[in-house]
């Protein structure tokens, strides 16, 4: 029997977030975000998951040419773009679109001498101060692009960085918006401007935000980009973290449990200990209190996270017994509440799950659950 601890991949649910994504922008085209392994789904999960977007978006060089021997025949666009000039071959052969963001990767696409033709995200800074041309560089980009032979279109983009949070008092949409109607003013291309957090605030931005390509990445994975809880967005979890209860302990009050014997019980309790720890990608910062279900009843951590077994408080729930299942986040319980009590976010929960363990793939629509 292999240990266990799986993580199950609800593909369902990961089509019903997509459809979500298009009902808040019907007139734009989706780019599915697929990097760091489909935020930890499996790259190929998310192609199957994502089969009916518009494209596939990614980081990873090696990831794109993945999708291309998987069969995936719809665009994939490079996020960051290409890393050496060795890289621009690539695009054309395999018709990948790549994000241009420096002076180098201009360079690198002049003196490439491409037939081509390829497709480019030029990328404008409008405030977030990561990647990209400021508006002032934006139009001189733009021309230098435009005189490359082998390039086709041009497809003009930026990033926000509060995109939860409409009225941000220090980097607002609104503002980052007028950034770039203003560095693009004049210029033909297509616009792409949303990631989850612009996409689930289309209804309030319309005025402001024309999009014809929009970039979504954890709504489609069920997180919450921040703002409301992933089920007020409608967003159903698309990874169930799960395991076993595989060891249960009776202690008296003052008996202590884990490393550095932080937790002291101040009352008789049952621990349970749940075949999970940080080396399966559950967060070691994760406090006492943290929720954890336990035969679908909530109960919580108690003590430190170790690096196979955390320990849950089982006292509540008379009928837990080794063997009891116990679910770590996904089904019944969001990501987001357990990254929260971590100090941190449903992304980095979902991209950390570790080689280790066992993925699972649901399919409740073709009623295909299935062991991958
Ligand atoms: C990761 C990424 C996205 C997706 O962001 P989410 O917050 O997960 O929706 C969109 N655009 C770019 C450029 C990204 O790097």
């Amino acid at each position: 029997m292999p240990r266990p601890i799986t993580a199950t991949v609800h593909l369902d649910s990961m089509r019903h977030n997509l459809a979500r994504a298009r009902a808040c922008v019907p007139a734009a085209r989706v780019w599915a975000v697929v990097k760091a392994n489909a935020y930890g789904h499996g790259l190929e999960r998310g192609l199957r998951g994502f089969a009916e977007a518009d494209g596939l978006a990614l980081i990873e060089t090696e990831g794109a040419l993945r999708l291309r021997e998987l069969g995936w025949t719809k665009p994939i666009l490079l996020l960051e773009g290409i890393f050496e000039a060795a890289d621009v071959a690539m695009l054309a052969t395999h018709h990948i679109n790549s994000t241009v963001h420096t002076v180098e990767q201009i360079a690198m696409l002049e003196q490439a001498g491409l037939a081509g033709p390829i497709d480019v995200h030029l990328k404008m800074n409008t405030g977030m101060n990561r990647l990209g041309f400021t508006p002032d560089a934006f139009p001189h980009a733009y021309a230098r692009l435009r005189a490359i032979a082998a390039v086709r279109e041009i497809t003009l983009m930026t990033h926000f960085a509060n995109a939860d949070e409409l009225e941000h008092p220090r980097l607002s949409i609104h503002e980052q918006v007028a950034r770039f109607c203003q560095g693009a003013r004049g210029l033909p291309g297509l616009r792409s401007l949303s990631n989850s957090g612009g996409v689930l605030h289309q209804q309030e931005l319309q005025a402001a935000l024309s999009n014809d390509w929009v970039r979504p990445g954890i709504m489609l994975y069920g997180g919450s980009p921040g703002g409301k809880s992933a089920q007020a967005f409608g967003l159903r979890p698309t990874m169930t973290l799960a395991s076993e209860i595989i060891g249960i302990q009776d202690i008296v009050a003052g008996d202590t449990v884990g490393y550095g014997s932080r937790f002291v019980a101040d009352r008789p309790m049952r621990v349970g200990v749940v075949a999970c720890g940080y080396a399966d990608g559950y967060p070691r910062h994760a406090d006492q209190g943290t929720p954890v279900l336990v035969d679908g009843v909530r109960t919580e951590l108690v003590g430190r996270v170790s690096m196979d077994m955390l320990t849950v408080d089982l006292t509540a729930i008379a009928h837990a017994r080794v063997g009891s299942p116990v679910v770590l986040w996904g089904a019944g319980l969001p990501v987001d509440e357990v990254a929260s009590a971590a100090g941190t976010i449903g992304y980095e929960l979902m991209c950390a799950v570790a080689p280790r363990v066992r993925m699972l793939e649901a399919d409740l629509t073709t009623n295909a659950g299935q062991h991958g």
